[in-house]
Formats: structure tokens, C-alpha cells, sequence
């Protein structure tokens, strides 16, 4: 019987090829099992991946949206500001002509006298030391508005007119007592108790005795006694120049240093010093000069016309 024998060089070599087979069994298998987790872990990075830009994509959106909403509302409140700065420029104009028209009587006189209205602004807004015209910041954010120049101009507006109503408010007007009667006017007259020419440095206004007497306009009382020819007399400075005098009264109510509001009584109606009866004489003075009162006495406070 022949045996089948295995040259030990043949062993070696199947034991080798056999080493070899196992190797590659043990390495195809770790690769398979190893790659299906990396594709495995792409396949979740990929879909995270997709989520992620999904969600972008969504959050991107929202935010356009919002920023459209906050455009168009950006928009619609300069709109609204346009419409509000228009109505006011409107408003303001129309109160600027009818404060304009209350000082329509006397501008010509105070221009006459040196006191322009301008100027009597300017006097009023010194005292006054607020308001002032807008200027805006430069660097301030209100000049890329698109409309700050209308808003300086209708600032500029409102400034004008408050010192309008300001000075309207400071100025003797209107009649110190309810009497209306004038029995004596400014200027040159014949003298009651000399008959010669002389001139008269107000107005007489007729009363019966110890008629209330008023103050035209606030100030503060600068002399308040008997005072020879204006027998019981006195005198109130007011702002911007103006000054009152209240003379041949039977009665003084205030004393020196008083502050005074337009419409106080001061005092009742007399014929006291130089004078032939009961009377009021009513002098207006600015800046220490007598001016004619009858136009300061015919306009009243915030009314065009009386
Ligand atoms: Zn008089």
C-alpha cells in the first residue's frame, strides 16, 4: 500500500498559505465591519449637515422678514412725521399771522419810538434767557432725518410765535380801568389852569371818583406816593422797556417793590394834585419816553381787533 506522504517543504507551504488566508479572512472582515461605521457616521453627518442648512435657510427667512416689517414701519413713521411737521407748519403759520395782527396798531408807533417789534423780541427773549431758535447737533442723527430742514424751519416757527405771545403778554395793553371816555389826549393841548399850549405826556381817561384802576401789564412797582402835580401817582416797570404811570388817584394799593400781574387793581380813581376833576391820567413810556397810549389802550391781549 502505497501512503501518501507530505514532503515536510509542502507542509511548510500549505501551513504558509494557510497563515495567509486566515490573515485576509481577519482583515476583510475588520475593514467590513469598520467601514459600514464610517458610513454609518457620513450618513449622520450629512443629514445633521442638512438639518442644519434647513434650519438656516428658515431662520434667514424669518429675519428678511423682519427686517422688511421694520423697513416698511420705518418708512410709515417718517410718513407719519412728515404729516404731523406739515400740520403744525400749518397751525403755527396761522397763529404766527393772527399774533402778528394783534400788534398790527402799535407797530408803527413802537417803530416810530425806536422800539421795533424785532427788537422788543430780542429784549424779551434775553429776559426770558430760554427757547432760542433750533440748531440741531451736527453730529446729531436728526440731520440724515429727511426732513430736518422742515423741522428747523417749523422749530424756528414755534420760537418766533412763543416770543410773539411772550411780548404780547409783557406789553401795557388794553385800559388800566373799565372807562373807555377820553377827555384828554396825548400831546400838545392848552393848559386847563394856564390856557397856554402845553404838551401832555398822556391820556385822560374819565371816571367817577374811586373807579378801580388796573394794571396793563406785569412789572414791579417802582414809585407809589403823592407826587406833586400827579398827586397820588404810581409807577410800574415792566420787561422790554415799557413802563405805566397812574396819576391823580384817591387811592394806592401797592407799594414800592410790588410785583404786579396784568389786571391787578392798583388803586381807585381821585382828583388829586393837578387836576380839575376825577379822572385817570394813563402814561405809557419806553425807555423812559412818553408815547401816545390811545393804540396800546385799542389792542387787546390776543384779539386782532377791538
Ligand atoms: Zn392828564
Amino acid at each position: 500500500m502505497t501512503s501518501l506522504t507530505v514532503r515536510p517543504w509542502m507542509q511548510v507551504v500549505f501551513l504558509c498559505l494557510c497563515l495567509v488566508f486566515a490573515y485576509w479572512v481577519l482583515q476583510t472582515s475588520v475593514l467590513y465591519f469598520f467601514s459600514n461605521d464610517l458610513i454609518r457616521n457620513r450618513d449622520i453627518a450629512l443629514a445633521e449637515g442638512k438639518i442644519e442648512k434647513e434650519q438656516l435657510k428658515k431662520e434667514l427667512a424669518y429675519y428678511k422678514g423682519r427686517a422688511e416689517q421694520s423697513e416698511k414701519l420705518a418708512l410709515d413713521i417718517q410718513q407719519a412725521h412728515k404729516d404731523i411737521l406739515d400740520k403744525v407748519d400749518i397751525l403755527v403759520s396761522e397763529e404766527i399771522k393772527n399774533a402778528e395782527g394783534s400788534f398790527e396798531k402799535v407797530e408803527k408807533l413802537l417803530k416810530d419810538n425806536g422800539a421795533p417789534i424785532s427788537s422788543l423780541l430780542k429784549k424779551v427773549k434775553k429776559e426770558e434767557n430760554v427757547g432760542g431758535p433750533f440748531i440741531p447737533d451736527m453730529t446729531s442723527a436728526l440731520l440724515t432725518f429727511p426732513y430736518a430742514q422742515k423741522l428747523t424751519s417749523v422749530y424756528d416757527k414755534v420760537d418766533y410765535l412763543e416770543n410773539l405771545i411772550t411780548l404780547s403778554a409783557r406789553m401795557p395793553l388794553g385800559y388800566p380801568i373799565s372807562e373807555t371816555r377820553i377827555s384828554a389826549a396825548f400831546g400838545s393841548r392848552k393848559d386847563p389852569f394856564t390856557g397856554k399850549r402845553a404838551r401832555h405826556e398822556g391820556i385822560d381817561i374819565a371816571a367817577s371818583l374811586k373807579t378801580p384802576i388796573y394794571a396793563t401789564a406785569p412789572g414791579i412797582v417802582k414809585r407809589a406816593f403823592t407826587n406833586g402835580a400827579y398827586g397820588k401817582f404810581i409807577e410800574i416797570e415792566h420787561d422790554a422797556g415799557f413802563m405805566t404811570r397812574y396819576a391823580h388817584l384817591s387811592e394806592i394799593h401797592v407799594k414800592k417793590g410790588d410785583a404786579i400781574q396784568a389786571g391787578d387793581k392798583i388803586g381807585l380813581t381821585g382828583n388829586t394834585g393837578r387836576s380839575t376833576g376825577p379822572h385817570l391820567h394813563y402814561e405809557i413810556l419806553i425807555g423812559k419816553k412818553p408815547v401816545n397810549p390811545y393804540r396800546f389802550l385799542r389792542t387787546q391781549r390776543g384779539k386782532k381787533d377791538v
